[in-house]
């Protein structure tokens, strides 16, 4: 089975990239200068419980306030990643801190263009809450998916569970119907969605995590990132771990839970994460999976001698949510 995707007996971003590129694309994490109804007060001023205060989106290079440029994010993203590439390799342009549909339609436009206007851009991945795409939005996404036809257009939900008693512990501030939604609206305007996950979440068990899977597999999504819960500094999720009110998953039942979940995922959906993805200074816990690399072979070689793979245990029920 693992021939179909490569060294990785599941359908890997890498892998999809490469076939139809032919090489490796990076992405250059960019920083929009916006900020989230789930902490501007609107829903609620504390965020998610697990965001750190950067957005969940360290990667980026800080805002500059002053002069709000993409291309000098761009500028500096492409040096970090120069060696790595030539002329001709592009990159995907990543608007990952914060909520990246939450300001004006024309600022957003603004952004957006700069990106797709830059020397190799060949997409922008846009991270945002399934509540924050209003008409405007949608349409403007459409637009520049019409205008933009040999560049791409994603954009990333962070939806994490399909369990209310979660979705309230961590303080997400909308219903599953509203995902339900976004996922409609984006589906009709051809603008491929990649699901945020979260496995290992307080007091979900791993049962419920399959769940989540199940349900992702009845709608026309393109991908999934599977993200270990990570306790960072000064959230209150760290808060919550000191009290010891849980426990973070050993790198064992990880793999385990993990494992089980790409058996149960649609092949036709295409992996983007499958650990978590914070700075490392910040994470408290679990520390080792600090070391990606391990988790990634460790990942690799256990499914390898289970003889598992993306699919494995797929049941096909059928789209439930398409237009
Ligand atoms: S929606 Fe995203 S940016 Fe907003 S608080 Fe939650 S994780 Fe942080």
């Amino acid at each position: 089975m693992s021939v179909k995707w490569g060294e990785k007996p599941y359908f890997s971003v890498d892998h999809y990239l490469k076939e139809k590129y032919g090489h490796k694309i990076y992405k250059i994490a960019i920083d929009g200068g916006m900020t989230c109804p789930n902490r501007d007060g609107v829903l609620d001023t504390r965020g998610c419980i697990f965001c750190s205060k950067g957005g969940s989106g360290e990667f980026a290079a800080p805002f500059d306030r002053e002069h709000p440029s993409v291309m000098n994010q761009l500028d500096a993203g492409k040096k970090l990643i120069d060696s790595k590439t030539d002329e001709s390799t592009g990159f995907i342009a990543y608007f990952q801190p914060y909520t990246n549909t939450y300001a004006p339609v024309d600022y957003l436009e603004r952004l957006y263009r700069e990106a797709l206007d830059y020397p190799g851009c060949i997409g922008l991945a846009i991270g945002t809450r399934p509540d924050c795409l209003s008409t405007p939005v949608i349409a403007l996404l459409d637009k520049l998916n019409d205008e933009y036809e040999d560049k791409f257009i994603w954009v990333e939900l962070g939806l994490q569970t399909i369990h209310r008693h979660s979705a309230i512990y961590i303080r997400r501030g909308y219903d599953l119907p509203v995902f339900e939604d976004a996922v409609r609206k984006l589906n009709s305007i051809s603008i491929p969605v990649i699901v945020h996950v979260i496995l290992g979440l307080p007091g979900e068990t791993p049962e419920q995590m399959y769940q989540t899977i199940e349900y992702l597999n009845t709608f026309n999504i393109f991908g999934i990132k599977l993200q270990l819960l990570h306790v960072i500094k000064d959230t209150d999720l760290e808060k919550d771990y000191d009290e010891r009110k849980f426990e973070v998953l050993s790198q064992d039942e990880y793999t385990d839970i993990l494992i089980k979940c790409i058996e149960k995922l649609s092949p036709e959906i295409v992996i983007h994460r499958v650990t978590g993805d914070g700075k490392g200074d910040m994470l408290v816990a679990p520390l080792w999976s600090k070391n990606k690399k391990n988790v990634l072979n460790t990942l690799i070689h256990t499914m390898k001698e289970r003889d598992s793979y993306q699919g494995k245990y797929y049941e096909t029920t059928g789209f439930i949510n398409v237009i």
